[in-house]
């Protein structure tokens, strides 16, 4: 009988995986425009983390041959710390998020996860450790619990609860006319956009990852949401080893590293304090934020 179930097993294992994998590529949609596959070396073995840290160093990237992005990049992102990275658009912020996730493989250089070369390990395995909170999460047309169950391997009623409570958006959930089983998405309850971020991070959470990638929505949201759903990623990241791409500096005001990036070289590297201190690209960002938010009218014309 064991030799009739093992196939069966295995089909569900890989329907899983792919399921699993479609999933971080939905996440990724948005970090990713043209997805190059890159191929496994042969043999390559599995990623082994125990507290990953995760290192960029000399990291020299383009899309195009004739078009360098990424020039000589180094930082280092300890394990359980916070780095984020600000810059004018364009600066090669999420191009970064990409190369960690290794939808493509750096120029020169290398990027390390716990000490190992992503290049040379499974990609599977390396997608497996970092969770992804996007700019915008694609809703499906579905319930409340598949959406946050979306891609996992049938977590428990109990899970899918608490990680919506560790997301805060259990009471809003248990507001809603059905629970966790409303309707959601284009034909059903539409969720604004700090609600649509809390599922993500409720999914993110089902998937338990050592290291986060956070995408911080361009659009702002009301401040009273952003700074609640900061809390939270906050708390979420706390013992993760996060990398934040940031376009509010208010928000990534206490991690321990900030790169700021421009021109797809980092030109300033430091804490909040420091850079401050330094008065240069940073410190210019921040008056200028600063500003803006003591004149919303201002903010908003810019945004225009
Ligand atoms: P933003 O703050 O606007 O999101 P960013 O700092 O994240 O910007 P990236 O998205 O990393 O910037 O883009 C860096 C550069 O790479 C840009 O000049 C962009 O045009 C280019 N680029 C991004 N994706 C691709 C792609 N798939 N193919 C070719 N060039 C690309």
């Amino acid at each position: 009988l064991m030799q009739l179930f093992r196939p069966l097993d295995m089909l569900g294992w890989v329907y899983r995986t792919i399921r699993q994998g479609m999933i971080d590529m939905a996440d990724m949609f948005r970090l990713l425009d043209k997805p190059v596959e890159v191929d496994d070396k042969p043999g390559a073995p599995a990623l082994i983390t125990r507290r990953p840290g995760v290192t960029f160093e000399n990291v020299s990237f383009g899309y195009d041959k004739d078009r360098q992005i990424l020039h000589g990049l180094s930082f280092e992102a300890p394990a359980g710390s916070t780095v984020a990275l600000v810059g004018p658009s364009g600066a090669g912020k999420s191009t970064i998020g990409r190369l960690l996730f290794r939808f493509y493989d750096p120029w020169e250089g290398r990027i390390c996860v716990d000490g190992q070369d992503i290049a040379l390990v499974t990609q599977h395995s390396l997608r497996q450790q970092i969770g992804i909170v996007p700019q915008d999460t694609v809703l499906f047309n579905d319930t409340v619990r598949y959406n946050i169950a979306y891609g996992r391997d049938d977590p428990s009623d109990d899970q899918v609860r608490q990680a919506a409570e560790d997301a805060s958006i259990l009471p809003f959930i248990q507001e809603l006319p059905k629970g966790f089983d409303t309707e959601v998405g284009e034909r059903g309850l539409k969720l604004s956009g700090g609600e649509k971020q809390r599922v993500a991070i409720a999914r993110t959470l089902l998937k338990d990852p050592p290291i986060l990638l956070l995408d911080e929505a361009t659009s702002a949201l009301d401040s009273r949401t952003e700074q609640d759903i900061m809390s939270t990623l906050k708390r979420v990241s706390a013992d993760r080893t996060t990398i934040a791409i940031a376009h509010r500096l208010s928000t990534i005001a206490d991690a321990d590293l900030i790169n700021v990036m421009e021109s797809g070289r980092i030109v300033e590297q430091g804490s909040h304090v420091e850079l401050l201190r330094r008065d240069g690209l940073y410190a210019e960002m921040w008056n200028r934020q600063q500003n803006e938010d003591a004149d919303p009218e201002e903010e908003r014309d810019a945004a225009e």
